[in-house]
């Protein structure tokens, strides 16, 4: 008989399941292998826009499209000998010259050495530019995510720090850290993080131009906090900002996502006063509604001071101070501008709460977030469209209480709905893997659609911010079956991959606690993480 793990549904589990086809990024990897027309138009155009690169490169496909740019495979004979796989990265012509430059000096600065990826050459003509770089073959971290052996877990994660500490040297924040900008070349063992295109510098950063990207956006945090200070005591935040100077749009997986959270969205319209705005619910969302737990979260900016001659309502503390409610002074008070590029599933919880003293500790927690996925094997592990919904999740896991503590450090103040226990990360992940800990066995822990709903919440959506954590959808049947007949990996490893998930040592999920520390300021640090007993018998 197999053994079946009902999952309760007071404990939430991860936010999607151990394969979504809605969650990939880039190009799959079925559209790789022939060239379909609009790609082959595409390299005609670039080929067109660049006219030199055709004197270099023969490019052959594209591998890659984001918002910002499109990255294609190309062949070179830079030097004698055999051609050389080059990528080329065309970053789309609206980005800003020094966001451009900015990417570029990381790569020339940092790059190239510790798994960061270097930079060959430059091309632009008129508003074009396109970055070459060495190709590094790498997988789709989905494909692999269920068959990798524990071993190949250590040493990607060891890598990963390799890369943070040294770009982390050099002053660089790369606000963007999740596997499709860690490339992973399984076979070779190769590591390179790229695409510095949300880079910022710290205060004292070796990379010149990020120091201007930083004084850029802090100007911006700075007369946006100004105009706090005039609008009131309290800042309610919001879910995805509509103004973002000189930053990208972070939602570049969210925009696939078919369906949105049940919800009311405040976006800061053009003379800085709010909008409401109801986002549209489709039926996918409606159905999956009614099995979520629903936790209403509000954060708020502690210890501003109300200045007179406002044109808010003058009153230090509204109608809807401590409640899980947002009212109409609230609403018409100005939102919080502060670094907050990345992904939603990968940001810190100072990212999500606009805390205008970002460090390279976001990194650290988005490193995290991924060892949280190869320990759970789920990915992505945060599934959330906006902020307050991602730091929703976070609590889920991490605990509201202590969500709650950690903000106040950072001088915001959190209002939830429900308290939510902190899960134990060891329990938490096995049970996500599916592997029962004394057979080895992978078990399947899907989730009862009878489970009672424990925690319902009387929400009024007129006024309050609805967060949705949505509860795993299923889980321990990814790719790779883990038995000797049903291997469904394109490694024939998977009879070895068991090796080492049976017995996860304690070090693997202290490292994990360190590196998903709520708090930026006590969290491990790249290189604290490299030196961590997880990684005792691997040099650098
Ligand atoms: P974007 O800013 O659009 O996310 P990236 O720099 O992250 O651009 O590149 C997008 C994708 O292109 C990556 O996820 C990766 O699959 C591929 N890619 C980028 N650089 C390289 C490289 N040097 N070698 C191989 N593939 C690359
Ligand atoms: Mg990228
Ligand atoms: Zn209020």
């Amino acid at each position: 008989m197999e053994a079946t793990v009902g999952v309760q549904m007071d404990q939430p589990l991860a936010f999607s399941s151990p394969r979504d086809p809605l969650q990939t990024d880039g190009l799959k990897k079925h559209e790789q292998n022939f060239k379909l027309p609009g790609v082959k138009k595409d390299i005609e155009k670039l080929y067109e826009a660049v006219p030199q690169l055709g004197n270099v490169f023969k490019i052959k496909d594209k591998i890659g499209e984001g918002t910002f740019s499109s990255v294609y495979l190309a062949t070179a004979q830079l030097q004698v000998g055999p051609e050389e796989k080059i990528a080329l990265k065309h970053l789309i012509p609206t980005s800003h010259p020094i966001r451009i430059a900015a990417e570029l000096q990381c790569l020339t600065v940092a790059g190239g050495q510790d798994n960061v990826m270097g930079v060959k050459y430059c091309f632009r003509k008129n508003d074009h530019v396109v970055i070459a770089m060495p190709y590094l073959e790498h997988e789709s971290f989905l494909d692999i995510l269920n068959s990798l052996s524990f071993q190949e877990v250590r040493e990607y994660m060891f890598n990963l720090f390799k890369a943070l500490k040294r770009i982390h040297q050099f002053g660089i924040v790369h606000r963007d850290v999740k596997p499709s900008n860690f490339l992973y070349n399984r076979r070779l063992k190769k590591y390179a993080l790229v695409d510095f295109g949300l880079a910022q510098g710290t205060h004292d950063t070796k990379i010149e131009l990020l120091k201007f990207v930083q004084s850029e956006t802090q100007q911006e945090s700075c007369t946006q906090n100004k105009s706090h200070v005039i609008m009131g005591n309290k800042i309610s935040l919001s879910g995805p900002a509509s103004k973002e100077l000189d930053q990208r749009s972070p939602t570049k997986t969210s925009v696939k996502r078919p369906y949105t959270n049940a919800q009311i969205q405040i976006k800061q319209g053009k003379d800085g006063k709010l909008i409401k705005q109801s986002k549209t619910v489709d039926v996918l969302s409606r159905k999956l509604a009614t099995k979520k737990k629903t936790v209403s979260t509000k954060v708020i900016t502690s210890g501003v001071v109300r200045k007179t001659g406002s044109s808010c309502p003058a009153a230090l503390t509204c109608d809807c101070y401590a409640t899980d409610k947002v009212c109409s002074i609230c609403l018409s008070r100005r939102q919080q501008v502060a670094p907050r590029a990345g992904t939603p599933g990968f940001r810190a919880p100072e990212v999500l709460t606009k805390c205008p003293n970002q460090t390279t500790a976001i990194d650290m927690w988005s490193a995290g977030v991924i060892f949280l996925s190869l320990l759970s094997g789920r990915y992505p592990f945060y599934k959330a469209s906006d902020d307050l919904t991602a730091l929703a999740q976070i609590m889920t896991i991490r605990g509201s209480r202590e969500t709650i503590q950690a903000a106040k450090t950072f001088g915001k103040s959190i209002l939830c709905s429900k308290e939510v226990p902190a899960q134990d990360l060891r329990k938490l992940c096995e049970r996500l893997r599916g592997i029962d800990s004394h057979t080895s066995k992978p078990t399947s822990a899907t989730q009862s659609p009878t489970s009672p709903d424990k925690i319902s919440e009387k929400t009024d959506h007129e006024t309050s911010y609805l967060i949705q954590t949505p509860l795993a959808e299923s889980s321990g049947n990814g790719l790779c079956k883990r038995d000797s007949n049903g291997c469904g990996s394109l490694f024939d490893e998977c009879a070895t991959n068991l090796e080492g998930w049976d017995e996860v040592p304690d070090e693997a999920y202290d490292l994990l606690d360190k590196l998903l520390d709520l708090n930026p300021a006590s969290r491990i640090t790249a290189e604290e993480a490299l030196l961590h007993p997880f990684f005792k018998d691997m040099s650098l």
